[in-house]
Parts: C-alpha cells; sequence; structure tokens
C-alpha cells in the first residue's frame, strides 16, 4: 500500500516520469510544491502546459521553436548546414557561440536494430534543402557513436553526387558519447577541425 496520500502519490508520479527522477527525488519535489504558493504553484503548472502549446518543430530545419520558421533559419547563413541527430544538439552547439550557419535536425540516426530506417528520419528533407542549390557545406554532426557514424556516412554518400562540401566533426567529441555531455571546449574544438568525407 502506498504510504502517500492521493494527490501527493499522484504529483510524484509525474516527477518521477522525468529523467534522472527516481522516488525519492520525486517526493523530495512534491514536498517543495506543496511548500510554494497558490500562484507559484500555478506559474510552474502554467510553464509546462505552455511549453506544449507554444513549441513545435521548425518548418525548415526541425528545430523547436514558437514560429513557422525558427530565427536562426530566418536570420543566418543558409550556404552551411550543420546536421545534428535531435533538437536538443541544436542548442548545445548554439551556446558555443562558434558557429553561423543553418542546422538539420535528423530526429534520430538510422539504427536497424531498432528497427530505424533511413526513411524514418528527416534525410529526404536534408536532401530537398541541399536540392535547392545554395549549400556550400554539410556538417555532420551526429554523436560518435556506432549509429551517429553509420548515420554521417549514409547521408554523406548521398549528398555527394550533388556536389556539396561534406564534413564530419573531429574526433575531439569521446568515441561513443553524446554531444550533450561534451565540455565546450572540446565540442568547440571538434567542430572547428571538422574533417571532409
Ligand atoms: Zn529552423
Amino acid at each position: 500500500m502506498d504510504v502517500f496520500i492521493e494527490p501527493i502519490g499522484r504529483l510524484m508520479n509525474e516527477f518521477s516520469k522525468l529523467p534522472g527522477v527516481g522516488r525519492k527525488t520525486a517526493q523530495r519535489y512534491a514536498y517543495k510544491v506543496i511548500s510554494m504558493s497558490e500562484s507559484e504553484a500555478r506559474a510552474f503548472a502554467d510553464a509546462i502546459v505552455d511549453v506544449k502549446h507554444k513549441v513545435h518543430f521548425c518548418k525548415v530545419c526541425g528545430s523547436f521553436t514558437e514560429e513557422d520558421v525558427c530565427g536562426i533559419c530566418r536570420t543566418r547563413d543558409a550556404s552551411t548546414i550543420c546536421v545534428v541527430k535531435e533538437p536538443k544538439d541544436v542548442s548545445v552547439l548554439e551556446k558555443l557561440h562558434e558557429y553561423k550557419g543553418v542546422y538539420h535536425v535528423l530526429h534520430g540516426v538510422i539504427d536497424p536494430m531498432n528497427g530505424v530506417t533511413p526513411n524514418d528520419i528527416k534525410i529526404k528533407e536534408l536532401l530537398a534543402r541541399v536540392g535547392e542549390g545554395n549549400v556550400k557545406e554539410v556538417i555532420m554532426a551526429t554523436n560518435p557513436d556506432v549509429e551517429g557514424e553509420a548515420t554521417a556516412m549514409y547521408i554523406a554518400k548521398l549528398l555527394k553526387p550533388l556536389g556539396v562540401k561534406v564534413t564530419r566533426i573531429a574526433h575531439g567529441v569521446p568515441v561513443g558519447s553524446e554531444l550533450e555531455y561534451a565540455d565546450d571546449v572540446t565540442l568547440a574544438r571538434a567542430l572547428l577541425e571538422r574533417k571532409e568525407l
């Protein structure tokens, strides 16, 4: 039997859906919410609902935006496209303030073991963007793990006949890791020292 009264147990249950939040942390979060004022709790709940209502994918690059087309796509140099796995990778690279081009989010990587084929991720959309003819370089910045490498190679092969330069971020990023966990200096260097594929 659960020792928590229903509303507390329910809130704990919701918190434990977050990554890295176990039972104990969920309990601490729930008690924190109980100690909030009505308006603080309301602001907290509203922020959660708001993010679901307002945030969607940019129709050009697939990153998060509040508009149809994101600020990066509207204002930046579109002759270089940096290809990443997930929307969160865009913010990881953006905080380096190093890169001046645009992005393309694949929304996954090719992973046959888990049934993800090239058709399941946004490769067609990338080819269409490059096919428009104004792109000079495509930087493959998928994670340096097996699936990320395989996806980078696969896409490079498709892009080369289109006459575009295809590069891969250098191996400063530890092999098998995710971009998100690389430190800023390592990641900035990996981006600068990219190699042609
Ligand atoms: Zn965009």
